[in-house]
């Protein structure tokens, strides 16, 4: 029996996880549970699961928490992302956002294994991790992308690159003068994927790609890393060897895959999953980088090192924000990006502390200025 916290259980992510531990109640069992302030529903979640810690980030919903979970532990504030995972072997990190640091840093520390979907963590502290991870600890991704990676290197000593799949967003057939009037409602209705509202805008942006490609760099520690349009979403990545050889890992769109084989690895459990109707056409197809220039800045940023993958983070994280305001122009968040990227002066960012500064600063600043439009 695997103990399990869930870290953002009440979004996409979260919730299908929780879907897999009910349809495997012998073999997970839930002690963890918090959200960003929905408190109403992580309380149905923790009777439901019988769980022990229950957190939720919002200080301001603690009292209700508390009186609504009597025989559970209740957190707020950072320990709804730390000690929550207290008795807890696996901690699904499935929080939006670089604030997923935290309880990835947190979690490294305490020596439990994590399954990680929150990539900002990786994008904005990767070398941080990766120098944290030398001395212990299990880090698997639940991206779909870095999973059908890790599956293909699986049994595997050394490749020579990493080809991730894209499925381009809702816009990648639109004209690019289209671009400029999309609305919030339009970036967040994804092709094939049913996701939180941040990750919907930034497959629209190809920024997702970009953060991917970050994440990718720190997971499987290589720059050789390119990316390719492939609208079916079914090949969820290649890695190519050093003899030419491609392998690819595929299968119907479904989170639940790459969630249930970070839990379940090094074995590929029994899952009750929509088979692919073959035949069937795939794409692949060439990325426009004039059109969607976020990975791009997000290859540049790794060339560059530093601070620059936690300012392109921040940035990004701020200019979402700012659209689903309806504060900014769809066109105006990847441009937001890159202007920060260039007017932030390049330094080393050696701590957790640094990576925190520079997130909280780069993002005040860009969220300040526009907010009041
Ligand atoms: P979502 O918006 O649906 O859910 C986010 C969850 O995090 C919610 O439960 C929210 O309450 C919680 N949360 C936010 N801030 C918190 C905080 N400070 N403390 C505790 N909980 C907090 O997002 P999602 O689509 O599930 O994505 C989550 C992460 O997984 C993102 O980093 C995303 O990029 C990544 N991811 C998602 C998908 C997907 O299919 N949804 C696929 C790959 C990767
Ligand atoms: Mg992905």
């Amino acid at each position: 029996m695997k103990n399990i916290a869930v870290l953002g259980c009440t979004g996409s992510i979260g919730r299908q996880t929780l879907d897999i531990v009910r349809s495997n109640p012998d073999k997970y069992r839930i002690t963890g549970l918090s959200c960003g302030s929905r408190v109403t529903e992580l309380v149905g979640l923790s009777r439901e699961f019988s769980c022990k810690n229950v957190g939720v980030y919002d200080k301001t919903k603690y009292t209700e928490l508390k009186a609504l979970v009597p025989n559970a532990n209740a957190f707020c504030g950072d320990d709804a992302l730390t000690a929550v995972i207290d008795g807890a072997d696996t901690v699904v990190i499935a929080v939006v956002g670089m604030i997923g640091l935290k309880a990835v840093l947190y979690a490294l520390e305490k020596g439990k294994a994590i399954a990680l979907a929150n990539k900002e963590s990786l994008v904005a502290g990767g070398s941080i991790v990766t120098e944290r991870l030398k001395h212990g600890g299990k880090l698997y991704p639940v991206d779909s992308e870095h999973s059908a990676v890790w599956q293909c290197l699986q049994g595997e000593k050394d490749f020579s690159r990493i080809i991730l799949t894209a499925s381009g967003g809702p816009f990648y057939f639109a004209p690019q003068s289209e671009l400029y009037s999309v609305t919030p409602e339009q970036a967040v209705k994804h092709p094939n994927w049913s996701m939180g509202q941040k990750i919907s805008v930034d497959s629209a942006t190809m920024m997702n790609k970009g953060l991917e490609i970050i994440e990718a760099r720190w997971l499987f520690n290589t720059t050789d890393i390119d990316y390719v349009i492939h609208p079916e979403s079914v090949v969820h990545s290649m890695v190519e060897f050093r003899d030419g050889s491609i392998k690819a890992q595929a299968g119907f769109p479904d989170m639940r895959l790459p969630i249930q084989y970070a839990l379940s690895y090094p074995e590929h459990s029994y899952r009750n999953f929509t088979p692919l109707s073959l035949p069937m056409e795939l794409r692949f197809l060439p990325p426009d980088e004039n059109k969607f220039p976020a990975p791009k800045l997000a290859k540049q940023a790794i060339v560059a090192g530093g601070n620059s993958a936690a300012v392109l983070n921040a940035a990004n994280e701020a200019a979402v924000a700012l659209f689903l305001q309806r504060k900014i122009a769809f066109t105006d968040i990847v441009r937001i990006v890159e202007d920060a990227l260039s007017a932030e002066p390049h330094c080393e960012v050696k701590t957790a502390d640094e990576v925190f500064a520079t997130h909280n600063r780069v993002y005040d600043q860009i969220y300040l200025k526009y907010r009041g439009r």
